[in-house]
């Protein structure tokens, strides 16, 4: 049997980040991904943009894990030539209300710690995007777009040049732990034994989780649908613009994205689907999703809305709450050496580096007997 002192369950952004963070400091870590390549689940069905940090509540997870890992994910980008740009970001109010809105990020991300934030007006809105709708914005310097796919083969061909151990097609399928070793048997790779198991399963870990006989987390796939503008009208927005952000919490409201390859995306929205794998059944029909843009982009017509693709968000909030759910890095209360990150939705590919490091701390202190 295959004995490994660490074995990640997934390859995404995470599991990837912290493969490559761990075998820093550590021999014989594994990644197990049940898909034929790493990211291909939720890491590459994003926005792609590398977030700021002004939405999340000060001292949550989310807000400490954005803000440094923007830094860290514009340092890694800029090192290991993954595509990237730091375009900044519009959030544009088209009322009063919304403008107080925008008022109460500018002080939440102060706190925050966001730098390079800023109230404009809608002269200075009119001349960064003289085709959106608006009676002023908050701008956000070092919001960037980044290549989402490309970042986690680079994490991942990180991990590997560190000595870390990439099976994929290898789903885990069962897990044995003791108060040494956790025993898991997945597809492909068969049995291991390893001294510290990490659940970055994403939309799954719960189900990993269980795995495990921990019951306490749900998750619900809330996906986000997006459409690309035809080229004729791609010219109409020059970065990215996004509304003041939806009441429900569930998703920051249907953008505007000039891409990294120039096209123009519209989206995404928020529904709650009932299945974990359905990217495509019932989409928003074109019509609708174009209102929403249209508000902040009204020479938009319906008929330049082609259908682009979908993600799904891992959400801890069920969908009648109001209200959004902070990232979870627990160890299992029954079993130290087992440590969940559960609900990791957006700003989890910003987050994934900062993630990474004080899941690798953690591993540390469970390797050298210094848990408390
Ligand atoms: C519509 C949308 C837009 C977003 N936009 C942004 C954004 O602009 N900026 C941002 O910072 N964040 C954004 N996010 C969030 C970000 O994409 C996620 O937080 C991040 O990708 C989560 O990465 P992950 O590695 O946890 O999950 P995943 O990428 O889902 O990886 C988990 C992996 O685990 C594997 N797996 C599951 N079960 C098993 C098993 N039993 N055995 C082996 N492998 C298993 C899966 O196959 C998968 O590859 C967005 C998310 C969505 C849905």
């Amino acid at each position: 049997m295959e004995r490994a002192n660490v074995i990640i369950v997934g390859g995404g952004i995470v599991g990837c980040a912290i493969a490559a963070e761990v075998a820093l400091h550590t021999r014989d870590v594994f990644v197990l991904e049940e898909l034929p390549r790493v990211g291909m689940a939720t890491s590459s069905r994003n926005s792609g943009v590398i977030h700021s940090g002004v939405y999340y509540p000060p001292d949550s997870l989310k807000a400490r894990h954005c803000v440094e890992g923007n830094r860290l994910t514009y340092e890694f980008c800029a090192a290991h030539g993954v595509p990237y740009k730091r375009t900044g970001k519009l959030i544009v109010a088209t009322t009063a209300e919304e403008k107080t809105t925008l008022e109460s990020l500018l002080a939440r991300g102060k706190q925050n710690g966001v730098e390079g934030i800023e109230l404009i007006t809608e002269s200075e809105l009119r001349r960064r995007e003289p085709n959106v709708a608006g009676c002023c914005a908050l701008r956000l310097a070092s919001t960037g777009l980044v290549d989402s796919e490309h970042l986690v083969k680079t994490y991942a061909a990180l991990a590997q040049q560190r000595g870390a151990h990439i099976a994929t097609a290898a789903k885990l399928e069962t897990v044995a732990p003791d108060s040494g070793f956790v025993r898991v048997s997945a597809r492909q790779a068969g049995e291991m034994e390893c001294r510290v198991l990490i659940n970055a399963a994403g939309l799954f870990a719960d189900e990993v989780a269980a795995l495990c006989g921990n019951h306490r987390y749900t998750i619900y796939p809330c996906r986000g649908e997006y459409w690309e503008v035809v080229a004729a009208k791609a010219h109409l927005v020059n970065g990215l613009v996004y509304p003041a952000p939806d009441p429900s919490g569930h998703g920051l409201g249907v953008h505007l994205t000039k891409t990294l390859w120039g096209t123009l995306l519209v989206g995404p929205n928020a529904r709650y689907v009932n299945d974990k794998n359905d990217y495509e059944n019932a989409l928003e029909p074109r019509e609708s999703f174009c209102a929403r843009a249209r508000k902040l982009l009204p020479q938009l017509e319906p008929d330049d809305l082609r259908p682009a693709y979908s993600g799904l968000r891992p959400k801890l909030t069920p969908p009648d709450r109001h209200s959004a759910e902070d990232f979870v890095v627990a160890r299992d209360p029954a079993y130290p050496h087992i440590i969940h990150l559960v609900g990791i939705e957006s700003p989890g590919l910003t987050a994934a580096p900062s993630l990474a490091r004080d899941v690798s701390q953690l591993v540390r202190e469970t390797l050298t007997g210094t848990t408390n």
